[in-house]
């Protein structure tokens, strides 16, 4: 989708500072960190929310889920949440899925 702002930084269109990145899934540090470490995961397929990942979908959300903790391993995490706001009630502000990863700090819950 053009006109979605992740799908520009998965492309490179839109400059971030990536995390990781291979052929599916891209992970870059987020611009506004709520925590020491605020990493968003992303399939770059445009997927709007986890509510659309069809069927087609569970393989690469699975890839994006079990990548998140593997950042997170390396990073040497040794806890962290992780976190997709679904819908505008939820939070959700960039409708294209991704997981935030959270940590480096105490983690409240629930959250608000
Ligand atoms: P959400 O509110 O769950 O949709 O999360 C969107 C996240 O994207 C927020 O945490 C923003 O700070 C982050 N964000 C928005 N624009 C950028 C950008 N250009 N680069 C990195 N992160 C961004
Ligand atoms: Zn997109």
């Amino acid at each position: 989708m053009t006109d979605c702002l992740f799908c520009k930084i998965a492309s490179g269109a839109i400059p971030s500072k990536p995390a990781y990145s291979d052929d599916e899934v891209y992970a870059f540090h987020d611009i506004a960190p709520k925590a020491p470490t605020h990493i968003l995961v992303i399939p770059r397929r445009h997927i709007p929310k986890l509510a659309d990942a069809g069927p087609d979908d569970r393989e690469l959300v699975g890839e994006v889920v079990a990548r998140a903790a593997a950042i997170a391993r390396e990073l040497g995490l040794d806890h962290y949440r992780l976190v997709a706001n679904n819908g505008e009630g939820a939070g959700q502000t960039v409708f294209h899925l991704h997981f935030h990863l959270l940590g480096g700090r105490p983690l409240s819950w629930p959250p608000g």
